[in-house]
């Protein structure tokens, strides 16, 4: 008989039993975009492409809506056909997933059991802890050194029973880069048996020539699988779809841990319709960064360090003043991502929120 007394909680009264591991999960708090004083407010939060989307893809939603009775393709046929196409790989190399945080889970599922050890940057994405611990993996942190992966450190983690590692590349929240060949010495000291995962949520913004390109460096490695998501550059974060493209054996286990449907009808077509209209996307890509590196170099300018960012977002490490600058930011309109004693993130939007965040960041130094 388990100890019955265990779930009785502080109101005296009895609830349901739950998975030890969720009392460490944080209370989800709904996000708000503030509203200044002047009626103003900029979500910096979540980088977010800062422009609607596109009248085509717009188009190919509203079409899409009209078959919302019927399931969509469980096999995402036409989408994966559609990557496959555009990133030059067969398409057993695919899988999809409800967004690549939703291909993440897929692949913790896949390879999590008691024992299991992944191992992953910190601070990196936030999503990686809770998807180890639903998922029955021990974490394994690393910590960055001069805000970037520390991949000689990671090597050295590994162990036997190390199953995945994540490199997410830019890295969130800092914005930093590993470069080719550093990235090629780490997988070198990888066993084949252990599967490395590339994030690169947000390789369209990267300009730095020796960033590896994951789809590049996967192909004669197949312990290497890299995801991407349609939620930044191409614009669709509200529909929930992203990709895997990795050897057959990864693919395959990625596709047999997803959730049934879970890459819905409107979020197939619009995926494949952005791909159709890449060259229209990418010059608002082109256009964060720009901004990105006017946001940088003002901030610089004003004094603050902020490391060489490659995504669509700037870091700036305040510490212990982190949750006041939070504050002030909210005060003015402005969302960002505070990391409580570490940093902010602060995503890249409109030139109109730039403008808006380095006012605030220039008076608040
Ligand atoms: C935003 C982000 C993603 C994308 O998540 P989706 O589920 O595709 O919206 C994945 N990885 C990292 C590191 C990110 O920052």
């Amino acid at each position: 008989m388990p100890d019955r007394d265990a779930s009785v909680r502080e109101d005296g009264r009895v609830y349901p039993r739950f998975r030890a591991v969720l009392d460490g999960f944080p209370a989800y708090r709904p996000g708000r975009t503030p509203v200044s004083a002047g009626g103003k407010s900029h979500k910096l939060s979540s980088n977010e492409c800062p422009y609607g989307p596109l009248p085509s893809v717009v188009e190919v939603i509203t079409e899409a809506a009209r078959s919302v009775n019927r399931y969509p393709d469980n096999g995402a046929e036409a989408l994966i056909e559609a990557i496959a196409q555009r990133f030059g790989v067969p398409v057993d190399h695919v899988a999809v997933g409800c967004g690549s945080v939703g291909v993440a889970q897929q692949l913790f599922e896949a390879v999590g059991e008691p024992g299991a050890e992944v191992l992953y940057a910190w601070r990196s994405f936030e999503a990686y802890p809770a998807l180890a611990d639903l998922a029955a993996a021990e974490s394994v942190r690393v910590a960055l050194t001069d805000e970037t992966h520390d991949l000689t450190a990671m090597a050295d983690a590994i162990t036997p029973r190390t199953r995945m590692i994540f490199i997410c590349n830019p890295n969130n929240p800092t914005g930093t880069v590993v470069h080719a060949a550093e990235l090629a010495g780490f997988l070198d000291r990888v066993p084949p048996d252990c599967l490395v995962v590339l994030d690169e949520a947000y390789r369209e913004y990267i300009r730095d020539a020796a960033v590896p390109d994951g789809i590049e460096v996967y192909r004669d490695r197949p312990n290497v699988a890299v995801l991407r998501t349609f939620s930044k550059a191409y614009g669709l974060a509200g529909l929930r779809v992203g990709f895997l493209v990795g050897h057959p054996a990864v693919a395959a286990a990625a596709r047999s841990t997803m959730l049934p449907f879970s890459v819905n009808r409107l979020a197939q077509a619009a995926a494949i319709a952005s791909l159709a209209a890449e060259d229209e996307l990418m010059q608002r890509v082109e256009l964060t960064v720009k901004e990105r590196t006017r946001v940088r170099e003002e901030l610089v300018a004003t004094g603050w360090a902020v490391p060489p960012t490659e995504a669509n977002f700037v870091w700036l490490r305040l510490g212990e003043r982190t949750m006041e600058f939070a504050a002030a930011c909210e005060e003015a309109g402005i969302a960002v991502r505070p990391f409580a004693g570490e940093g902010a993130r602060v995503s890249i939007g409109d030139p109109e929120a730039n403008d808006a965040f380095l006012r605030l960041a220039r008076a608040w130094r």
